[in-house]
């Protein structure tokens, strides 16, 4: 025995400077790669090599395979080595390093989300205060509050799968995703002190951590799962119960932090067992194009077969790959999804600005979560590469391996001017997209070479008002209902509407006819329970610059039909356009209503003109209101005809069973003798192509 205590402390003693020889090397790989990042600073080229890096981790695994080390070790290693690589010159064209951030995290100290934070700031060369939230939603909104720069959420485990509440966070709030990290999990079971497995009747962990360790957890004879907070959460409350009988599951690292005996390492089902985690910021940040990058983004495509196709193949027909598709159920919509979709590619780069122009003009909704550095990029080897030879057809990473003059082409051969017309919108403007956007309420397109015809009363007044102006209109061949329910009236004292109930008779109105139907909406909190029930989501004249209002129309996915304002150049209403779409709804229609001038003989002017100038400017559809537009009745035949000739996509019209017994608008609302007249008038009227 004493005879070996030399031997043994010799021997730890060789370890230990094998140990720190390592560690100089490692210091050594990140000096050369210091130099590179240097190098690399002015040139256009990408910095990752997807070919370079399979030749160097081909190199060492050839190399440890004739030193009898595991091949498996190796690649394990330098995928982190490599990884680290690039994050450092990833950092140098950021200008990244030596600030401090503030980061939210869902858990108590050392849970997994701590751990994997810690490893991101470090990866960015950042100092962290960092701060466990209960949950997933209060580590968000400590973000939206500002009580935090950054939140790191975890979205997916190799073995679980996706972490829905922190998908269905990134749908409903304004997040961003800036980042992205992997950490390795590796489950252990502890407890107050040794006891045998069979002792233990309740083992906590969070939910996720019990799920990854189903199998483990079925083999225990007495014990109930029961789910806590966090995993670090739960060996702290085993530490402080004291309970034997009581066992968590988390990481080793917990265990050690709150005292505990580690029972049984490795538990988890599956060994390689990885949950990847996004960073999140209330700001979305660009990133620099050489950098590898993903977007991640949230689609919601039409309901007709091929539609989800048609997107997808946006994106691989413009050479971008996918990395994930998740479908999630739509609430309240049976048998609807939206997808989370992930792919290579970074916003910044024209190209894939391009593919994005192209994804919205194919979806109903699209909100583009961020693009970032990608951190779990695919392996850059693949199951039947052979090593050493040229994969031809590997694609590159898409952010940034094209050559400058590949980059400049791609943005002149893309179909759009070499500046917008204006910096208030961009995604609205015809520069972003050549065809006509069309959409689709019910089976009724808007937009495009069709023409619309939208008819109704000016407000929902009874069950029988309503009814019979829906069969009168849709014998006539008018293609959508409408009816104001929540009325914004000029006086306090006048008529306000029906309110719900006034929406559910025009709902039960276009049901029976089989009209899809549109009303005005007024307030923030009325948007959820109106997208429910109406086709076709109305922003009244007086609501053109409610900026909140169409940012939460902008987080739905039904059609928007957004007037414009009273005293609104177009320039402004496209730009009030501009913020339903950054948000994600694609689907808006233009209405041109009638603007306030010196001119006193109609109610309104009505500025067709302005059909002209938008079919010019912009993509979206544009119809005309005759009946706010003039006011009278009389007036609003001639110009429904003179907006077709002009080459709107619609029309909106008041019509009413008893015009003058009206409860709002009756001097400009449409008889039915009146509007069947209109209407018969109308088919003998030539629709316009656009100007220009
Ligand atoms: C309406 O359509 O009934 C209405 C109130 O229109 P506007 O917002 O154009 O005045
Ligand atoms: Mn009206």
């Amino acid at each position: 025995m004493n005879e070996q205590q030399p031997d043994i402390a010799g021997l730890r003693q060789g370890l230990d400077e094998v140990d720190s020889g390592i560690v100089r090397l490692i210091a050594e790989r990140r000096g050369l790669i210091e130099a590179i990042a240097k190098m690399k600073e002015h040139s256009p080229a990408a910095i990752q090599d997807p070919d370079r890096e399979r030749r160097v981790l081909d190199g060492v695994v050839a190399e440890a395979t004739a030193l009898g080390v595991s091949a498996s070790l190796v690649r394990t290693i330098f995928r982190e080595l490599i990884s680290d690589s690039v994050a450092q010159q990833a950092r140098h064209l950021n200008g990244d390093g030596g600030g401090r951030a503030r980061v939210a995290f869902q858990g108590a100290a050392h849970a997994y989300s701590d751990a994997a934070a810690r490893k991101y700031l470090a990866g960015r060369g950042l100092e962290g205060d960092l701060t466990g939230y209960r949950t997933f939603r209060e580590a968000a909104d400590a973000l939206l509050a500002g009580d935090a720069d950054l939140a790191v959420l975890p979205i997916e485990n190799t073995t679980a799968g996706s972490i829905n509440e922190v998908y269905a966070l990134l749908r409903s709030r304004e997040l961003f995703i800036v980042g992205e990290e992997t950490w390795k999990v590796d489950h252990c079971l502890a407890a107050a002190r040794e006891v045998p497995l069979s002792a233990l009747t309740r083992i906590l962990s969070h939910p996720q951590g019990l799920e990854q360790c189903s199998q483990f957890l079925q083999s225990l004879p007495n014990a109930t799962p029961t789910t806590y907070f966090d995993t670090a959460g739960a060996m702290q409350a085993v530490a402080e119960s004291g309970d034997p009988g009581t066992a968590a599951i988390a990481s080793p690292e917990a265990a050690a932090a709150y005292g505990l005996v580690v029972l049984r390492h490795g538990i988890a089902d599956a060994e390689d067992n990885y949950t990847r985690f996004v960073v999140l910021s209330a700001k979305p940040a660009a990133v620099d194009v050489r950098i590898p990058c993903k977007t991640s983004l949230i689609l919601v495509t039409g309901h007709e077969e091929g539609d989800l196709l048609r997107c997808l193949e946006v994106l691989s027909g413009s050479g971008h790959s996918m990395t994930k598709l998740e479908s999630r159920p739509r609430p309240g919509r049976p048998w609807e999804y939206m997808f989370f979709v992930d792919f290579e590619g970074n916003a910044a780069d024209p190209r894939t600005a391009t593919a994005l122009d192209e994804l919205r003009a194919a979806a109903l909704f699209v909100k583009i979560l961020g693009s970032y550095p990608a951190k779990a990029l695919r392996a850059p080897a693949r199951p039947g590469d052979v090593p050493g030879q040229e994969h031809a057809a590997a694609p590159r990473p898409e952010s940034g391996a094209q050559d400058p003059a590949e980059m400049l082409e791609a943005v002149a051969a893309a179909p759009r001017p070499a500046a917008g017309r204006s910096r208030q919108y961009k995604l609205v403007d015809r520069a972003a997209r050549q065809a006509d956007t069309v959409i689709r309420a019910g089976d009724v397109l808007v937009g495009g070479d069709g023409f619309v015809v939208m008819a109704g009363p000016c407000s929902v007044e009874s069950e029988e008002q309503i009814g019979a102006t829906a069969r009168f209109v849709r014998d006539q061949g008018a293609h959508v209902l409408r009816g104001g329910v929540f009325k914004p009236r000029t006086s306090p004292y006048a008529f306000q509407g029906l309110g719900w109930e006034g929406l559910d008779l025009l709902v039960a109105a276009g049901r029976e006819t089989g009209l899809p139907v549109v009303t005005e909406v007024m307030a923030v909190d009325q948007v959820p329970r109106m997208a429910k029930a109406a086709d076709i989501l109305q922003v009244g004249a007086r609501n053109m610059q409610n900026f909140d209002l169409l940012r939460e129309l902008g987080k739905v996915d039904r059609p928007v039909l957004l007037k414009r304002g009273l005293s609104s150049t177009i320039e402004e209403w496209l730009a009030a356009a501009e913020y339903v779409v950054a948000q994600g709804n694609q689907q808006v229609i233009l209405c041109e209503r009638g603007i306030r001038t010196f001119e006193s003989a109609t109610r309104n002017t009505l500025d067709l003109s302005a059909v002209a100038v938008i079919r010019e400017r912009s993509h979206l559809p544009v119809i005309v209101d005759p009946s706010h537009g003039t006011g009278q009745r009389r007036y609003v035949a001639p110009m429904a005809w003179a907006a077709r000739a002009a080459g709107a996509h619609g029309l909106l019209i008041e019509v009413h069973p008893d015009p003058d017994q009206a409860l709002s608008d009756a001097d400009q609302s449409l008889s039915f003798d009146q509007f069947g007249t209109l209407m018969r008038r109308l088919a003998h009227v030539p629709g316009s192509p656009p100007a220009g």
